[in-house]
């Protein structure tokens, strides 16, 4: 080959979306465009495979649909127009700076994002802490797995999504997916189902829809949504009724047994079978199938999570794993399928309102103090723990005045969300940082436009708790900055030189700082480097010294408690916050589909992802299109307690007679969030997205 003929160097990188984190290549494109075309690159999770959104990524870098100068909201016209950066950012220090003299640093909040670099959710809880001086930070990915992370901690004393590499799947012997729509969410992991079917094992999944992913299942559970605590303590109650507890593990590794059994026990096939509606015959098949493997793992995802009860159902999966010994040991386990693209990373780094890098707590002394060592700042300056996600967003406008949001769209994601745009509209001041105009962004003073993915070098954590490193591949357009050099303008300009000087914008840089303030912590990333990542293609936390291998697998000799004992948690079931009545007969569950992501702020905008799912629609029973009288396709309306959603009928036998579905990556009249309970989970502050009651109507045709 001429050098003219050779093909364009491929760079190793990371897709975009989901927690996943499927390897990918990027080479310049051979049209005349100047874009960049995917290439397949193997990496464990995904071997090669994508699915559509990773495949599409590219379009995510266009001009039209990304912004590529910052904006200002004219008092003239009161629309957003075109600003150079220096006024953008003037006027950020201006109204952010104003608020906190006159109301106290406490009336600015920060609202993060899981699918920012760990440099950068490492940035922002700094910037937030240090620069503003406020509590008031949280994330969005407090809507998403922090139930799960919440019973993991409590079990096991550390939380990691996945404890072991998502391939162990394919060679343990029973998997209970319990939540989890793979075969929508992150298709290449399919793979490992299968391969796992292929190698003798079983599929167990639990979900009140008979999804794609159900139809891989040897087993599938269809409780009514959200009574997944009561199916795990009847699951536990046949574990001891028949036999199966693992007496020796639970006695050599464990604490707390006998008062999570007791529990447990009065929890009857039979009650079980009338609250969840899962037949007795096939709890008992659950149980066999379980625990007749050698191994098994729990794998939850959203649909056991974001409930109201969803810690104590994470705890009671967990309390199963213990008692029959699938826990700490190889090929067995409990674990949680995060969902965003950092959604571990981004909860390890202090962007949530209770920690600080390297997992540690905000209110513990020692922890404030190591972490205010590498900051160079007073212990004592550091301020405490601040509201979580939904109770930040809902007292905007009244204690909270102003906000800097870096990489969300909560007028989307978050629960009760006519009620949390009102709340945004109430703010004296809103600055949002994003790479496309999303609803949250329009209702924005200021929009920064930052660089994305494919234009910036900085490391994620995937669902296995493996530090990878995302690869610049591209130059960024003129006009958008890195979210870090934003960081690095705002604390110059607001703080002092000293802090200035903390905020590099060299991603590499904040890397280096990071290591240092997790170093001792539970994520330890002391041992990390970008030069390791590179050359080993991720490294698993903890990893507390350079010559440390990373930890693939946690717990085999010990959990991570203060005696290495796992915890089990003595829980019992619980009704949700709100059930269905007269008024509201029909439980809503909410969920994704294969072509948009999260929010849908850049998937709506891929024209192939969005000609696949234009928008929103309604899935249910026949039963309940026959009541209603609406076939497939009509537009139907769909009322709670908190507001009401239109979107068409998908008649469907794959749900259950007495629930709905929507799916929620939508604004405008199908936004199924509209609908949602924000009745927080009273440990993780989890929102209630997964069931609520509500009625459905005939809508007049558009
Ligand atoms: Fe990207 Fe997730 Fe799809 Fe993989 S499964 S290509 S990480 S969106």
């Amino acid at each position: 080959l001429t050098d003219a003929l050779a093909p364009a160097p491929v760079t190793a990188t990371h897709c975009p979306y989901c927690s996943l984190q499927c390897g990918m290549g990027l080479r310049a494109a051979s049209d005349a465009a100047g874009g960049l075309d995917v290439v397949p690159r193997d990496f464990p999770v995904n071997r090669g495979a994508l699915c559509g959104k990773g495949s599409t990524a590219p379009a995510l870098l266009a001009r039209p649909l990304r912004l590529t100068e910052p904006l200002i909201r004219r008092p003239a016209s009161g629309r957003l127009e075109p600003a150079s950066w220096d006024e953008a950012l003037a006027l950020v220090v201006e109204r952010l700076g104003a608020v906190r003299r006159d109301h106290g640093a406490d009336a600015v909040g920060v609202f993060g994002g899981g699918g920012l670099t760990n440099e950068k959710a490492y940035a922002l809880g700094k910037f937030a802490r240090v620069v503003l001086g406020t509590s008031q930070i949280d994330y969005n990915g407090r809507f998403c797995m922090s139930s799960a992370a919440a019973a993991h901690q409590r079990a096991f004393g550390v939380d990691r999504g996945l404890p072991f590499p998502l391939a162990d799947v394919s060679r343990t012997g029973c998997v209970i997916l319990t939540g989890s729509n793979m075969a929508e969410t992150m298709p290449p992991a399919v793979r490992h189902l299968r391969e796992l079917r292929e190698n003798g094992g079983t599929l167990i999944v639990v979900d009140p829809r008979r999804t794609k992913t159900a139809e891989l299942a040897d087993l599938h559970l269809a409780p009514r949504p959200g009574t997944d605590l009561a199916l795990a303590l009847g699951l536990l109650h046949l574990v001891v009724a028949q036999g199966h507890v693992d007496e020796e593990f639970v006695r050599e590794r464990t604490a707390g047994w006998e008062a999570a059994r007791a529990a447990a026990m009065a929890h009857w096939p039979e009650l079980v079978e009338r609250i969840t509606g899962v037949p007795v015959p096939q709890l008992r098949a659950a149980v066999d199938l379980f625990c007749g493997a050698t191994d098994g793992m729990v794998l939850t995802a959203r649909g056991a999570e974001q409930h109201s009860t969803g810690t104590d159902t994470v705890g009671a999966w967990i309390n199963f794993c213990l008692a029959t010994g699938r826990a700490g040991r190889p090929l067995s386990g409990y674990g949680c399928l995060t969902g965003q693209g950092n959604g571990q990373g981004g909860r390890e780094h202090g962007q949530k309102a209770d920690q600080l890098p390297g997992y540690r707590k905000l209110a513990d002394p020692a922890a404030r103090a190591h972490v205010a060592g590498v900051w160079g700042v007073d212990p004592d300056s550091l301020p405490g723990p601040g509201r979580s996600a939904y109770e930040l967003l809902d007292a905007l406008g009244g204690e909270v005045k102003a906000l800097l949001v870096m990489g969300s769209n909560p007028v989307v994601s978050a629960p009760r969300a006519t009620h949390v745009e009102g709340r945004l509209r109430e703010l004296d001041f809103l600055a949002v940082a994003d790479v496309v105009l999303s609803e949250t962004a329009a209702l924005a003073d200021v929009v920064l436009p930052v660089t994305q993915w494919a234009e910036e070098t900085g490391t994620m954590t995937n669902l296995e708790g493996r530090v990878l490193l995302r690869r610049a591949a591209i130059t960024p357009p003129d006009g958008v900055r890195s979210d870090l050099h934003v960081l690095n303008s705002l604390a110059e300009k607001l703080g002092c030189e000293v802090t200035a000087k903390k905020f590099p914008a060299d991603p590499e840089e904040v890397f280096e700082e990071l290591r240092l303030a997790s170093a001792g912590g539970a994520a330890d990333y002391s041992g990390i480097t970008y030069a390791r990542i590179e050359a080993e293609d991720g490294v698993f936390w903890p990893c507390p010294q350079e010559g440390h291998p990373g930890t693939p697998r946690l717990f085999l000799d010990r959990f991570a408690t203060e005696d290495g004992r796992a915890r089990f948690v003595e829980v019992s079931y619980r009704e949700v916050d709100e059930e269905t009545d007269a008024a509201y007969p029909l439980v809503l569950t909410t969920g994704r589909v294969l072509a948009q992501y999260q929010s849908g702020a850049q998937t709506r905008r891929v024209p192939g992802l969005n000609a696949a799912a234009p928008g929103a629609y309604v899935e249910m029973h026949p039963l309940v299109a026959d009541r209603l009288g609406v076939g497939d396709g009509d537009p139907v309306t769909v009322t709670s307690r908190r507001g009401r959603a239109t979107a068409p009928a998908r008649v469907t036998g794959a749900i259950r007679s007495d629930t709905v579905f929507m799916p929620f990556h939508w604004a405008g009249e199908g936004r199924a969030n509209n609908l949602t309970n924000p009745a927080l989970d009273p440990v993780s502050k989890m929102p209630a997205f997964k069931a609520c009651a509500v009625r459905v109507e005939r809508a007049a045709p558009a």
